[in-house]
C-alpha cells in the first residue's frame, strides 16, 4: 500500500525542558467554564453539563510564534486557558481516576474569530469557522505531571501589550479538570495526544495586527504570541 500523496506531518507541541515533541491527536475545548466569562458572553453560569467544541490538530502554534491576523474577521479575540494533555487512553473514566490519564499541562490561547462565532451561535450553526481556523490553537510547552503535579489553584492571567486583560484563578473553573476528563470520556474515547483546553476566564477581547499577547499560569510560566499582519484567505 502506498499513499497517493505524502501524508501531512504529525502535528506536535513542545515539551518543557526537552528537545522531544508531544504528538497531537485531537484538540477539545470547553465552551464556558468560568462563571464571570459565561456572564460576559450573555449566558447564565449554571452547572449545566459542559459542552465541547474542537479544533484541528494541525491548528497548533508554539509559544513565541507570530500568528498572522486571520482572514474574514474584524474581531480576533484571545482566550487564556489551562490545557490538560492526555497521556493514557481511556473511556468512561471516573472522576477519581481521571488525573491518572493526564501526561501534563500547558498554557493555551484559544484564538477566536468572535464575530464569526457569535453569528453562528445566533443562527444555531456550528462554531467551526469562528474557533477552528488555521493556527487558532496556541499551545505552550507541555510540563509533565512529574514536574508540576496537577495545577488546580493559582493565577491565570493575560496581558495585551503589557496591560492586564484577564486575571483569575484556576480554582474558579466551574468544571474541574478531572470532571471535564470524565465527562468527555463518556462521550468519546480519549487517547494519548488529546489536548483539552479547559475554558477561559472573564475579560476576553480583541487584538489587532502588531499586538503582543502574553498568557501566564502559576507554575507553568508564560507564553507570548505576537499578532502579525493581516493575511488573506
Ligand atoms: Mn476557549
Amino acid at each position: 500500500m502506498a499513499f497517493v500523496f505524502p501524508p501531512q506531518p504529525v502535528p506536535s507541541v513542545a515539551v518543557a525542558g526537552s528537545e522531544d515533541r508531544l504528538p497531537v491527536r485531537r484538540i477539545f475545548c470547553v465552551g464556558r467554564n468560568y462563571a464571570a466569562h459565561a456572564r460576559e458572553m450573555g449566558q447564565d453560569p449554571d452547572r449545566d453539563p459542559p459542552f465541547f467544541f474542537t479544533k484541528p490538530a494541525d491548528a497548533v502554534v508554539d509559544a513565541g510564534e507570530t500568528v498572522a491576523y486571520p482572514p474574514l474577521t474584524e474581531n480576533l479575540h484571545y482566550e487564556a486557558e489551562l490545557v490538560a494533555v492526555i497521556g493514557t487512553a481511556g473511556r468512561g473514566i471516573g472522576v477519581d481516576d481521571a488525573l491518572s490519564h493526564v501526561w501534563g499541562y500547558a498554557i493555551g490561547n484559544d484564538l477566536t474569530r468572535r464575530d464569526l462565532q457569535l453569528a453562528a451561535r445566533e443562527k444555531g450553526r456550528p462554531w467551526d469557522f469562528g474557533k477552528a481556523f488555521d493556527r487558532s490553537a496556541v499551545i505552550g510547552p507541555v510540563h509533565p505531571v512529574s514536574d508540576v503535579g496537577h495545577p488546580a489553584t493559582g493565577a491565570i492571567r493575560l496581558t495585551l501589550n503589557g496591560e492586564t486583560r484577564q486575571d483569575a484563578d484556576l480554582a474558579d473553573l466551574i468544571w474541574s479538570v478531572p470532571e471535564v476528563i470524565s465527562i468527555l470520556s463518556h462521550s468519546i474515547a480519549l487517547k494519548p495526544g488529546d489536548l483539552i483546553m479547559t475554558g477561559t476566564p472573564a475579560g476576553v477581547g480583541p487584538m489587532k495586527p502588531g499586538d503582543t499577547c502574553v498568557v501566564a499560569v502559576a507554575g507553568l510560566g508564560e507564553i507570548e504570541t505576537p499578532i502579525g499582519a493581516r493575511e488573506s484567505a
